[in-house]
């Protein structure tokens, strides 16, 4: 029925830039209702206008928070598309200004630029936009040129090799209806005194201004966010633009035939819902390694564009790339349609030894980023092999060397995945939950060989039982302080590679965890943090995952922090129940790897938690890491220490309760650091009470905002008897601290015997901060933080 041809390429001249980009559409649908097709490969192809070359002087463009001045130039206008001018190119004096909101954009500024304020004088400038009125502003500085040819010799090919980069913005402004209208503006300047940068002018973005550049150094080549914020009008009118896609899928219906060791073919069947009307370009992410074939909207052939995510941008940072499809028509917001799409190729990472794993999550089906949505995943795969993949098994056969699964999820989850390996399994429960491991007999063919050669063939099958067993101990414990398991069993198998996912009620766990100490040692592991990282954390963490991250997921980039801190504190917290020194072992490598010195100073000044993946730049390259999951886990254990201490060493059932709260918040399943502050606000006692005040913007502006290590200090101590009790003067001198740091400190005091108690919590937000308290009669000395609740040097 369907005649449909599929061409591979290269629509520029200078193809490279494509990356080899599909532009599918079909032959049979009449092309005016389309055309999205035609206008991307146009806005591909930016031709400057000889006849719109000007000489350009006092042009000012004002756009929220962002001003640029065009002061004395030329400029050479692009070609019109559909009547709109998308670019420009300028040469000539110009200046670009911007005030960042915050003191943790004016750090992030600060630390690429040496200055909290932007405040650039450029020579050159690249436009590009949709943006009617930017054309016309510029129009009103229009004079004669003098050489207009030359212009457009001198800077056309820049034009070219910058198209791809804001093809997709463009024609998803380009595409919308007028409800959805939005406006971009992408600005690209050269010769400032800071190089090449990036200004970005998004209204459909969740942070509608960023800045950001290329830094290319002998650790690669970096995106460095410089700064990135909502605009004015945004911030004063409290609304958020949603982060993510225009449309969400309420369910994912899969079916994926699998051809050990790399292939997959599979149909996807998307029931999506707009979230808002207008958008006609839907953007989902897929594997570049599953070439797609087809897209359906209700039956009849749409058309779309694969491509490769841009590098430097949030897709290629999760990994993915991505397909956007063109719809003949806006979607209307809220009503269900159906989108299928038919892909293969060979997406699963071959480690040899019969086990294999597809790459990086979510990548193997079409779907629009996070969001929760009931999945029915079939599958078929050669006998021998044993499959395992998120929801319910409803159904399996196997026949004629063939075998198929179907499994359906028994409430929306975050994401969905499957292992397929040549396994043997366990079994144990807590609960009512049974919780499964799979392992291979083998390890990965690289690990394999460094054993061999120390005369060792480890064997991850025989520790299946030892790791059921301790999946169910950690899901005890958080069943019991948290809320019950989320889901009805947990499956947990063996992934081939160094690193561990959590997915809702499956855990690919690294094989270096089915290993035992001395295989480890094997391979070159011998501190003792990470021999205990891979021994008990690791699997303790990811199955905590289940309630952070897979119950519940982060809501925008700045919340990242949340979920890897509580599944990371929750393993500590595991760890700690049967060694305490162990949890100490763990919080002082931390801030040990925070302290660490770099040519640009120590690991922490890279930012706070919450720029999460911003933290990864030319300046701090190893930072992510350190401050995410490091000073994320000390944060959440500074919320818990002060909960302890404030209501007496009477326990967690503060922190617990908290944590409970946040759970049941988030109905849509996001959480974020806002939501983290009133969950421990809802249980806050009096002792915390910063200035008489039931908040904790305290805690959160100046840790969790901030990025300071303080070095507090006694001094000018003096104990004077005072009735049944004494009284302690003395000042607690705080050093290396943001001038508005506030920090819960608890003091304790110790006898003559030796034997240390708490006494009060002081809150020190001075460099010398003098206190007064009254203490036990027989204290004879007083300390502070003997416990090691604060994150200090
Ligand atoms: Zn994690």
């Amino acid at each position: 029925m369907k005649s449909e041809f599929c061409l591979i390429t290269k629509v520029l001249a200078v193809g490279l830039l494509l990356g080899g980009a599909a532009l599918c559409q079909t032959a049979e649908q009449p092309s005016a209702a389309q055309g999205g097709i035609s206008l991307y490969r146009k806005i591909l192809a930016p031709k400057l206008n000889p006849s719109d070359v000007h000489g350009l002087r006092q042009v000012s463009i004002d756009r929220e928070d962002l001003h640029i001045s065009f002061s004395d130039g030329e400029i050479a206008l692009l070609e019109g598309i559909d009547g709109h001018v998308t670019g420009a190119i300028f040469q000539g004096e110009g200046d670009v200004l911007l005030f960042p909101p915050n003191r943790a954009e004016r750090t992030s500024l600060a630390l690429f630029t040496k200055a909290a304020v932007l405040n650039q004088k450029f020579k050159t400038a690249y436009l590009r936009f949709f943006d009617d009125r930017l054309a016309e502003d510029l129009k009103r500085g229009f004079r004669p040129a003098a050489n207009p040819q030359e212009f457009i010799d001198k800077w056309q090919t820049t034009m070219d090799s910058l198209a791809r980069a804001d093809s997709l913005s463009l024609l998803q402004a380009m595409t919308n209806s007028e409800e959805a209208a939005s406006s971009f503006i992408h600005l690209r300047v050269g010769e400032t005194a800071l190089g090449v940068f990036d200004v970005f002018f998004d209204t459909s973005a969740a942070e509608q201004i960023a800045v950001a550049q290329i830094a290319d150094n002998k650790d690669g080549p970096f995106y460095d966010t410089w700064t990135s914020f909502p605009m004015r009008s945004r911030r004063e009118s409290g609304k958020a633009t949603p982060s993510g896609n225009s449309v969400r899928v309420s369910d994912f219906r899969i079916s994926s035939r699998i051809t050990p060791p790399t292939n997959l073919a599979g149909e996807a069947e998307l029931t999506v819902v707009a979230r808002k009307s207008g958008a006609r370009a839907v953007q989902m992410e897929l594997s570049r390694y599953l070439k797609v074939t087809e897209v359906k909207l209700n039956d009849h052939a749409v058309e779309f564009i694969q491509n490769e995510a841009i590098e430097g941008s949030e897709l290629a940072r999760r990994g993915n790339d991505f397909v956007a499809v063109v719809l003949p028509a806006p979607l209307e917001k809220g009503r269900p349609a159906r989108l299928t799409f038919r892909y293969s190729g060979p997406v699963m990472f071959d480690t040899g030894e019969e086990v294999m794993y597809v790459g990086n999550r979510g990548t193997w089906y079409p779907n629009p980023g996070p969001g929760f949505a009931n999945f029915d995943l079939s599958f078929e795969y050669p006998s021998g092999w044993t499959l395992v993949a998120t929801g319910k098994p409803v159904a399996s056969t196997n026949q004629n060397g063939i075998q198929t699964a179907r499994f359906v999820s028994d409430k929306p989850i975050s994401h969905a995945g499957f292992n397929l390996g040549k396994f043997e399994t366990a079994k144990s429960s807590a609960g009512g939950v049974v919780i499964d491991a799979y392992a291979s007999k083998n390890v990965e063919r690289a690990l394999a060989r460094t054993e061999a050669n120390a005369g060792l063939h480890p064997e991850p099958a025989k520790q299946v039982q030892r790791i059921t067993s301790e999946a169910s101990a950690t899901v005890s414990f958080l069943s019991n302080e948290l809320d019950p398991f989320p889901y009805s069993h947990l499956e947990i198998t063996q992934l081939p590679a160094l690193l561990s996912q959590s997915w809702p009620g499956l855990i690919y766990l690294s094989s270096m965890a089915f290993l035992t100490p001395e295989e480890r040692r094997a391979l070159g592991v011998k501190d003792p943090y990470t021999e205990l990282l891979l021994s008990e954390l690791m699997l303790a963490h990811e199955t905590a995952h289940q309630w952070w991250g897979d119950a519940v997921d982060w809501d925008s980039y700045r919340d990242q922090w949340i979920i890897e801190a509580l599944a990371n504190y929750s393993a500590v917290v595991m760890l700690e129940r049967d060694h305490p020194e162990r949890m100490k072992l763990v919080l002082d490598r931390y801030r040990d790897d925070l302290l660490r010195g770099t040519p640009n100073g120590p690991v922490s000044d890279a930012g706070p938690v919450t720029l999460g993946h911003r933290l990864t730049s030319s300046k701090f390259p190893q930072a992510f890491e350190p401050v995410l999951y490091g000073r994320g886990t000390w944060l959440i254990h500074m919320l818990r220490s002060m909960m302890r201490e404030a209501t007496g060493g009477q326990g967690d059932a503060l922190f617990f309760g908290a944590l409970k709260g946040l759970l049941a918040k988030s109905p849509n399943g996001k959480i974020s650091t806002h939501d983290l502050q009133r969950a421990f606000e809802q249980v806050l006692p009096p002792a915390l009470a910063y200035e008489g005040q039931k908040s904790l913007d305290w805690f959160f502006d100046s840790w969790i905002n901030g990025a300071s290590i303080p070095q507090f200090t006694l001094s000018d101590v003096r104990i004077t008897p005072a009735g049944q009790q004494v009284k302690v003067r003395g000042v607690i001198q705080q050093a290396y601290a943001d001038k508005n740091m506030v920090t819960a400190m608890p003091v304790y005091g110790v006898d003559k015997e030796g034997r240390s108690y708490f006494i009060s919590l002081i809150f020190v937000d001075e460099p010398d901060q003098e206190f007064l308290l009254n203490a036990p009669a027989g204290t004879t000395s007083i300390v502070l933080d003997p416990q090691g609740s604060v994150l200090k040097r």
